[in-house]
């Protein structure tokens, strides 16, 4: 199996895996997106909300807001499935305390721990009138995407088999299948009779060239065993790190499996 790393930024990685079966890079994708451990805000103490929102639509806005869950942030806390874990021991206090008139932004939440904080300053969460007040507390819990989606470091976590297109030499150059493509990948050369292909990983596979062909010049494929994989995060954590603790995971899920099976099943 080869990886090749086609892009990457703070918040998104796109590579490329070759050799591989889509099974094992589903399992990636599924524990990318529900098994790497993030930090999201859990209990909400509403003292006090005199704004026009709802208290449950406010938490929930709370809950969502991303909190920077990094390696670095992630140090010393336990996991829900360490054995030293206490629900109330492991959490980590924020505070809200505001005045209208004024736009409530995430920056305004005040965390007990300088690591912890939300990821950008301005979400806005709720908006305050003339002498109306805010008071609340909040506890952010380390949790999974597979308990609720904020705790889902991903916002995209997708993959495609990569794209193949040929072109049928027997036939005339149809130079309509390039004129279809949405994407830009093909472009009509009328000068060297030729269709070039000019980026082929942003082939969507939609058909519409060949759709748009009618003699059938173009045919549109894929690679069984290649993928373009596609990680972006909310920004709580470097894609690379998810990427990372995916495969850690997944390693160790198969660690049990084959202990399971070597012990015969017996635990
Ligand atoms: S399959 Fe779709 S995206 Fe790909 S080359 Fe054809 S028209 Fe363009």
């Amino acid at each position: 199996m080869e990886i090749e790393v086609k892009s990457q930024k703070d918040d998104e990685i796109v590579f490329i895996v070759r050799d591989a079966e889509v099974p094992f890079i589903n399992a990636i994708r599924r524990c990318a997106m529900v098994n790497v451990p993030k930090i999201a805000i859990e209990d909400v103490n509403i003292i006090r909300n005199d704004s026009a929102m709802f208290n449950e639509v406010l938490a929930h806005r709370l809950g969502l807001t991303p909190l920077v869950s990094d390696l670095d942030a992630l140090e010393g806390l336990s996991l829900p499935e360490d054995d030293d874990w206490d629900e109330y021991d492991n959490g980590i206090m924020f505070s809200l305390v505001e005045e209208g008139p004024k736009v409530v932004y995430s920056k305004d939440l005040i965390s007990s721990d300088s690591k912890i904080k939300p990821v950008y300053d301005t979400i806005p969460l709720v908006k305050l009138k003339e002498n109306e007040q805010l008071k609340i507390e909040a506890v952010a819990k380390v949790g999974y995407g597979k308990e609720h989606a904020k705790w889902m470091p991903t916002t995209v976590c997708a993959y495609k088999q990569y794209p193949e297109i040929t072109f049928n030499d027997d036939m005339e150059i149809d130079y309509d299948c390039a004129s279809a493509c949405p994407r830009g990948v093909l472009k009509s050369d009328k000068r060297s009779k030729k269709i070039k292909i000019l980026d082929i990983e942003n082939c969507a596979m939609c058909k519409s060239c060949v759709r748009a062909s009618t003699n059938g010049y173009i045919n549109v494929g894929y690679r069984e065993n290649d993928f373009i994989f596609r990680i972006e995060t909310d920004g709580s954590m470097p894609p690379k790190e998810v990427l990372l603790k995916a495969c850690e995971v997944l390693g160790e899920k198969a660690d049990k499996f084959i202990r399971f099976s070597e012990e015969g099943g017996s635990k």
